[in-house]
């Protein structure tokens, strides 16, 4: 589909925000544990005086609908459970996503365990889907904007990826946890916790021109 340049920003794979979550192997537990995950195409609506969150639009190839990016958000209890891709609440297709590359060479290596129920295991999360879409609420509540908010979610984000990188990681590889790598661990993810809530919060305010 082509979309109107100057009217959108597009991201796809190559923006930052695409380009980290298909290559930060952290993210592997979002996408296949949680369902998190990321559509190939994004809108950005250049103009206008709404915060970022407003402004991005998921565009679906089935229908062409241009959806507002918080249909699929946690205030909508939407933001997971996504492992198929964002359901479309139009046509009820499925709108593609982009995949972790960590978790897409999981998926190939154990092909031949969940491979049989590929079908089966779709057809019962489509199932579902419609349900999840009744009630959606595309205001963003105020709460979003104060400080103890990004702060919160910073640091949620930090300690995620410390258990994660530090904890997690090790034990799957079976290498040895040491005290040294659990203690600069702290700091390391303190301070790229806070950056990321930081940085997201600068992000879904920034307004458009
Ligand atoms: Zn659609």
């Amino acid at each position: 589909m082509n979309y109107d340049k100057n009217k959108y920003k597009i991201w796809n794979w190559k923006s930052p925000v695409i380009l980290h979550w298909i290559i930060n192997p952290g993210l592997v537990i979002n996408e296949l544990i949680l369902g998190q995950t990321i559509p190939k195409v994004m809108l950005i609506e250049r103009a206008g005086n709404k915060p970022f969150y407003q402004r991005s639009l998921v565009p679906c190839p089935h229908c062409g609908t241009f959806h507002n990016g918080l249909k699929w958000s946690s205030q909508n209890k939407t933001a997971f459970k996504n492992w198929f891709g964002y359901y479309c609440d139009n046509c009820k297709e499925i709108i593609p996503v982009h995949r972790n590359l960590t978790s897409l060479i999981i998926l190939i290596l154990t092909f031949p365990v969940w491979g049989w129920f590929r079908k089966s295991i779709r057809q019962s999360w489509l199932n579902k889907q419609p349900e999840r879409y009744r009630n959606i609420n595309l205001e963003i509540p105020e709460k979003k904007n104060t400080t103890k908010n990004w702060l919160k979610s910073g640091l949620f984000f930090g300690l995620f990826m410390y258990v994660t990188m530090i904890i997690i990681f090790p034990l799957i590889e079976q290498k040895e946890m040491t005290q040294k790598s659990l203690l600069i661990g702290i700091p390391v993810w303190l301070i790229c916790g806070l950056a990321w809530g930081y940085t997201m919060k600068v992000w879904m305010n920034r307004k458009g021109k």
